[in-house]
């Protein structure tokens, strides 16, 4: 319960999603005295379940830098099982792809034409995980209020005012009371609070993608493999069970996300590029069944699905594509997710958002105290934010462009997963992480910049000719040589990579 008196910190954080929790947590141990506001209550349903090798290097970074030893188990599906089995996950061993056409049921050849898959994980228990998101992120607020740190949840923050510190106006049930605070973290996951409270808006002017998304939880769902099975689809040299992956069904106008988890629960979604604004007058429900109707394997395989209570309907995104003009200020900071997104296609937001805790930590416990170096460096994290989300924008916009020409999207994506190959490599070797996917580094942004031209260009004349897909194919293999360490885009893979496997 807040108290009248005005209360006082050193750093008040908005949103207790997993990224405010642990922001918290690492603050916390530093010796800084750390408040949590969120407005709603856990147990809470939240969508973005879905992590990558990055996130879990991140993960195991700050576990181990902040003396957090319990958080390194979420990092790998063996480690979360012996130690939180009552927490619900997901295997995640990669990120499978199968293309569908419309009107007709998935079929595929033996060289795998319509299949992509790349393995993150050499097994189940290294493997990376599907998190389900109510239950991780009440354990993580549970540790807040264990370490005695503040925390008041149905909480609303009504306004801010700064003077040599923040005054913060917040209201819990029906009790006002004002927190002096000298610095404010906002991991609320949008930007509506700091428009709120300081004006800074957000806009989704300037991205390559449109997207929004359809979603929900759903239990009974049948697997994909059993499919395959039921089909005579053989899937004897798959470097693993697709159901055991974040497993993407690619349309013609986007793509379906299938994200199991391990007590018969799956997150599903659709995510639909939406430049001409097809869909804004239509209900979510009938966009829902249109396109299930469209995609028959599809369809089939949710005959028998049903809603989970949680959240027990189906959701609607606005456009999922949205930046901040400003991630920082006099005496506060944003969160990636606070900051922009882009859309989920490779599953980046929570390695952005682990990235973006561990970039701003730095700042803090290195300028505490010196509000014009914590400024200046505040600068060097908002130049990597803007640069990350640019990057991801093209990267995502040409796998969008290539998405009904399945031979295209394949060599495209090369490109994401040759950054987020490049980006691994650099944690694993000890080296300075500098930016997500490494967007600092010149040749890879110029690799993407030119091979986006020349994938445009080819799609002017689409259908694209087998020998277009063929030079496309030589350039990007030739750009992405120089990382090339997964024997990306060799012919002899057959859409099948075992080999971006990072040993971590
Ligand atoms: C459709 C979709 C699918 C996604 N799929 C994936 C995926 O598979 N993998 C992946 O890595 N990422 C995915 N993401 C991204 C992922 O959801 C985010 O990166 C992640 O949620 C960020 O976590 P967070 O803790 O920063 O924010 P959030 O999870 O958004 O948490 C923010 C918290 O702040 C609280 N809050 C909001 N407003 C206020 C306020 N005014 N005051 C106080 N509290 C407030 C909220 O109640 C919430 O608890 C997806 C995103 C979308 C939209």
């Amino acid at each position: 319960m807040l108290e009248t008196s005005k209360k006082q910190y050193d750093i008040l954080i908005a949103g207790a999603g997993f990224a405010g929790s642990i922001t918290a947590l690492i603050l916390h141990n530093l010796g800084l005295k750390v408040c949590l506001i969120e407005k709603g209550q856990h147990p809470r349903f939240a969508i973005g379940e879905s992590s990558t090798p990055v996130a879990d290097l991140i993960l195991r970074n700050l576990a181990t830098k902040y003396n957090l030893p319990w958080l390194h188990d979420f990092s790998r599906y063996g480690t979360w099982q012996q130690s939180h089995p009552e927490i619900i996950c997901g295997i995640k061993r990669g990120f499978s792809f199968y293309k569908h056409s419309p009107g007709k049921k998935f079929v595929t050849s033996e060289g795998h034409i319509n299949e992509l898959l790349v393995a993150a994980s050499s097994d189940d228990i290294q493997s990376d995980t599907n998190w389900l998101r109510a239950d991780l992120d009440a354990f993580l607020v549970n540790k807040v209020k264990e370490y005695g740190i503040d925390y008041f949840d149905l909480t609303e923050i009504v306004s801010a005012k700064k003077n040599a510190k923040w005054d913060f106006y917040v209201n819990h049930l029906n009790s006002h009371s004002i927190m002096e605070v000298a610095y404010y973290i906002d991991a609320t996951g949008s930007g509506d609070l700091l428009e709120k409270l300081l004006g800074i808006k957000s806009s989704s002017a300037d991205f390559l993608t449109n997207s929004f998304s359809i979603f929900s939880h759903f239990n009974h769902l049948p697997t994909w493999s059993g499919i395959l099975q039921k089909e005579n689809i053989p899937s004897d040299d798959y470097p693993y069970n697709p159901d055991n992956s974040a497993l993407h069904h690619v349309l013609d106008e986007g793509w379906i996300w299938m994200l199991r988890f391990n007590n018969n629960l799956t997150s599903f979604g659709f995510v639909l590029e939406d430049s001409n604004a097809l869909y804004d007058n239509i209900e979510t429900e009938i966009i829902w069944e249109e396109k299930l109707k469209k995609y028959p394997s599809v369809n089939n395989l949710m005959t028998e699905a049903t809603l989970a209570e949680k959240p027990g309907k189906i959701l609607r995104s606005k456009r999922l594509q949205r930046k901040l003009n400003n991630c920082f200020g006099s005496g506060w900071v944003a969160l990636p997710h606070s900051i922009g997104f882009i859309d989920p296609l490779f599953s980046s937001g929570i390695a952005h958002s682990l990235a973006g805790i561990e970039k701003v930590i730095n700042c803090i416990s290195e300028n505490w105290g010196d509000e014009r170096k914590l400024d200046q460096n505040m600068k060097e994290y908002e130049n990597a934010v803007f640069e990350e989300l640019k990057l991801a924008d093209c990267l995502i916009a040409g796998c969008y462009k290539s998405m009904p020409y399945f031979e295209l999207f394949n060599i495209w994506s090369m490109l994401y997963f040759t950054a987020t190959i490049a980006h691994e490599q650099r944690r694993i070797k000890k080296q300075e992480p500098g930016y997500f996917l490494n967007a600092d580094d010149l040749a890879i942004r110029e690799i993407v910049k030119l091979s986006y031209a020349d994938l445009i260009k080819i799609l002017e004349n689409a259908p694209p000719t087998a020998e277009e897909i063929n030079r496309f194919t030589r350039i990007i293999k030739e750009r992405i040589q120089p990382y090339n360490i997964a024997g990306l885009l060799e012919p002899s893979s057959k859409n099948m990579y075992l080999h971006t496997v990072a040993k971590i």
